[in-house]
């Protein structure tokens, strides 16, 4: 049994850290996304990297774990789950000029507790057919008559519409947010339902003209031979904030208060925003780099180019409870 194995193996229960200096991950990301860019640092380093795969609870676990914890980073995906770890007091602060210098102010924590890797963009898929060119142009617009009876999106309680949703309080207010909500829900071709991809889906069935989605699922779906002819049916627009850019959340990563490796753990973070990194890393799950002119997959590119908003995701993320009141106010469900 190697390394990697025995700590997978030992997963479930609380393991001391393995005698040699490895780094392990607890992640909620699938690990076929994550192996590649950790073979590469090893094989830069020669450091082991162990990838625990932790599909719920990770908090929970690291809290039961304590001081003992083995992991010595997190990795996962979106804001409310950055902030979740951070608010359960769980990871360490880490002082780094190479994390700070690589990663825009607002893709990270103002007091370096968790670090923005990638980025995914909140956008509309509109239909190729039914859609017209300049259709789609804010988030705001959404609510207007124009689109009624048109849209399809999976839950409005959803960690990505939540976020979205912030970042519209965070634009305007949570009165301003509320009317937007409601708008949106006056032009719902049905009630929410199913993931991302179901609502594409429904636009290549003709339910509905545009939906909301995260970029990535465009190359997940063309990876997939039953949803091809999703992909084939939607164009990606991104939609703007009036006074901002196109809403995006990340994949991020953050050291456990444990830390055993504390130094392999902060070597890693600092390769996984270097330039080959980045792109190995984005490219996996068809994603942006934090770091400037890193470079995107072939697929990505084809989608063209658009400004992010610049809103600090830690301001989006202190939304949330206010988003949630708004979206259940609304009865966006209903
Ligand atoms: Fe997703």
């Amino acid at each position: 049994m190697n390394m990697r194995t025995l700590f997978l193996a030992s997963a479930a229960t609380i393991v001391a850290a393995p005698a040699i200096a490895d780094v392990n991950i607890y992640t909620t990301r699938q690990p076929e996304l994550i192996q590649p860019v950790m073979d590469a640092f090893t094989e830069s380093t020669g450091i082991t990297v162990n990838l625990a795969y932790v599909e719920d609870g990770i908090v929970e676990r690291l809290k039961a774990e304590g001081r003992r914890s083995p992991a010595d980073l997190v990795m996962t995906v979106d804001i409310a789950n950055l902030k979740q770890i951070v608010d359960a007091d769980v990871v360490q602060p880490v002082e780094s000029e190479v994390l700070r210098a690589a990663i825009p102010a607002e893709l990270r924590s103002d007091e370096n507790l968790w670090f923005g890797l990638t980025t995914r963009a909140r956008i509309v898929y509109a239909s190729k057919e039914r859609v017209a060119d300049g259709e789609v142009t804010t988030y705001e617009d959404l609510a207007s008559d124009k689109w009624e009876g048109r849209i399809c999106t999976r839950s409005g309680l959803h960690n990505y519409n939540l976020a979205l949703t912030s970042a519209m309080i965070a634009h305007h207010s949570e009165d301003y947010a509320r009317d937007w909500a409601a708008g949106v829900r006056e032009n719902l071709a049905r009630k929410p339902e199913g993931n991302d991809r179901a609502q594409v889906k429904a636009i290549w069935a003709g339910e509905c003209d545009i939906s909301l989605g995260n970029t990535y699922y465009m190359g997940l779906m063309f990876g997939n031979e039953d949803q091809r002819a999703w992909a084939d049916s939607v164009r990606i627009i991104f939609p703007t904030f009036e006074n901002g850019g196109t809403h995006v959340n990340v994949s991020g990563v953050a050291m456990t208060k444990a830390a055993p490796n504390r130094d392999e753990a902060l070597e890693l973070m600092e390769f996984l925003v270097s330039p080959a990194a980045q792109a190995i890393y984005a490219e996996l799950n068809n994603e942006y780099p934090v770091l400037e002119g890193a470079e995107v997959s072939e697929l990505v590119a084809a989608w063209g180019s658009f400004e992010a908003d610049t809103t600090d995701l830690s301001a989006i993320a202190s939304e949330r409870p206010n988003a949630l009141r708004v979206m259940e106010e609304v009865n966006f469900d209903g």
